[in-house]
This record gives structure tokens, sequence and C-alpha cells, in this order.
């Protein structure tokens, strides 16, 4: 009997680790596997979004691959819009790492065999899933174009992030065609319908795409989230700041940052926990005011915030 493969995103997925793994275990059925995405944790406004608009059925969560290893038989997975064993769904130490899709740093993933790991400085892990598509022959379905193009406008805050290439606007474009949407007019709709935060409690909007890091022996945990415009956002404040505080003590971290990213000003108000903000504030050159620090252009957690927080802490 062979053995499903899982393709599984990071925890806390967002639409891109869910958008990849069901596209790529679409792909992987389509070339003869047999596939299975599954989600490595609660969908956010946005994915589901996503998926609804394109009758994309919910991937199952997988809490735990160790409990579903029968006889010790490692499982075997492909990691998706990741390469960090700390982000990877639990138990993955237990299994067979068989493929890596990724846009991420290298984050130390060791493996017993070779494997196939294809990392791409591109803005979106569907990206590469669209590329394996075209490169097989294999044209995407509508929906799973829908879902990957909306995945690329995501991650690359429809194209405006620095992380955005000349091929995530191609592809974005060609799945756009497949999927018969306006990719802009999509991207803007899906941000406005899912980027408030009024109605949502601290932790929802804390834990909306977090993330922890370990740079130059520092832990760091980092969330974004995306607004339009920043109405409400002073007022929440303090119910963030004690939310990240208790997650921090919680998780024995040193600092928990939170990204409020807002699209209309193409700016970053940083907010942040730990007990030496002055410290972050000399990671980006720049002044804390009042636990906050404003960063105007920055649009990117993992090209704008990771790299000063890496270069600064080693
Ligand atoms: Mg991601
Ligand atoms: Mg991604
Ligand atoms: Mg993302």
């Amino acid at each position: 009997m062979t053995k499903p493969i899982y393709v599984i995103g990071h925890k806390n997925p967002d639409t891109d680790s869910i958008c990849a793994a069901i596209a790529y275990s679409n792909l992987k059925r389509a070339l003869g596997f047999e596939a299975q995405p599954y989600r490595a944790g609660e969908l956010n406004k946005e994915t589901e979004y996503v998926l609804d608009h394109f009758n994309v059925e919910h991937p199952q969560f997988l809490a735990d691959l160790h409990t579903m290893a029968k006889d010790f038989v490692p499982e075997k997975v492909i990691l998706v819009d990741h390469n960090e064993l700390g982000q990877a769904v639990d138990g993955v130490e237990e299994a067979k790492i068989e493929e890596v899709i990724d846009h991420h740093r290298i984050g130390g993933i060791t493996t017993a065999e070779p494997i196939l790991f294809r990392n791409e400085p591109l803005g979106c892990t569907c990206t590469i899933v669209a590329k394996a598509y075209f490169e097989q022959g294999i044209d995407p379905s509508r929906e799973m174009a829908g879902i990957m193009c909306a995945a690329i406008l995501s991650d690359t805050v429809v194209f405006k992030s620095p992380t955005c290439t000349a091929v995530d606007r191609d592809i974005a474009a060609k799945l756009a065609e497949i999927a018969d949407i306006d990719p802009v007019e999509f991207g803007t709709a899906m941000f406005e319908a899912t980027s408030s935060l009024s109605g949502r409690t601290a932790a929802e909007i804390l834990q909306t795409d977090y993330k922890e890091f370990t740079l130059g022996g520092v832990r760091i945990g980092v969330g974004q989230v995306t607004v339009m415009g920043t109405a409400g956002v002073a007022e929440l404040k303090p119910r963030l700041l004690d939310q990240m505080e208790n997650l921090r003590l919680d998780s024995g971290l040193q600092y928990v940052l939170l990204m409020i990213t807002d699209l209309l000003a193409e700016a970053t108000h940083l907010l942040v926990g730990g007990d030496e903000p002055e410290q972050i504030g000399a990671a980006f050159k720049a002044t804390v005011e009042d636990r906050t620090i404003f960063l105007p252009g920055v649009l990117s957690r993992k090209k704008q915030v990771i790299p000063p927080l890496t270069t600064y802490f080693n």
C-alpha cells in the first residue's frame, strides 16, 4: 500500500501556505502521486475568503504528524512556504521530508537523504508552484489558478511589496487569465474584505500571521496584520501590547513584535514587546515612541524586518 504524501505549510498558516499546499497536491496527483493537502493551524479570514470565492474545499487540520505515523514508519511530507523546523507542524522530525518548496531564507533543515529542495527568491510559494505546473505542461484548473493568483496578491501585497519580482507579476497575469479575474481588482477587494481589525480580539489579531525566529541567539516572535488605514489602531494598542507581553512570557521569548502594515500609507507601525525596546529601535536606526516604531515604506517582514534584526543581533 502506498502511503499518501502530506503536503503542508507552516503553522499559523497564511493564504500562501494553504493555497500552495492545495495547488501543489493537485499537481502531484496530476503527476500520478497520492498527495493530500493539510493545514497546520486555523485558516485566517483572508484565506477563507479566497477558498470560498473559488469554491475550493478547506484542507483538513493536522495537529501532529507523529500521531499519524503507524508502526514507526515515517510519514512522507512535502513542506511548502517554510523550511524552518520551528515553523513546521509538530512531529515533522519523525517524518520523511520528500520535498521542500519555498521562498524564504534557509533555516537549518537537515535530511538523511537527498531531497527535492526548491527555494527561489520570489514573492510567493504559489509562483513557484505555478511555474511547476507550466514546466510539467499541466494547465491548472480555474480554481487552482484562482487560489494561486490570490496567494501571490496576498504575499506581494498586490505587487507593492519589495519581495515582488517580475516573475511573480508574469505568473500572476497568466493565472488571472485562466481564473478570469482582474488581479489588482481582486487583490484590493480581498484586502478590503478581510483586513479590518474591528470585531477581532487582540489575541486573534496577534495570531493572524505570527512566526517565531531565532536571530543571533535571540528568540523573537514577529506577527503581521495588514490594514487599510489605521483608524481604531490607537484604541486597540494597549490590549495588543498586553497580549504580546503574555505571549512573550508564555513562550520564553526575548521580544514579541507586531507589524501593523497600512496598505494605504505603504508604511508599518511596529509594536515592540520586550524588556529593551530601544534595542529593536537601534536595529532599525529609528526611535521607539510609546513602544512603537514608525517604518515608512516597510511592507515585508521577510525582506525589511527580519534582515535588520538578524544583522543587529549577530
Ligand atoms: Mg507564509
Ligand atoms: Mg509565502
Ligand atoms: Mg505571507
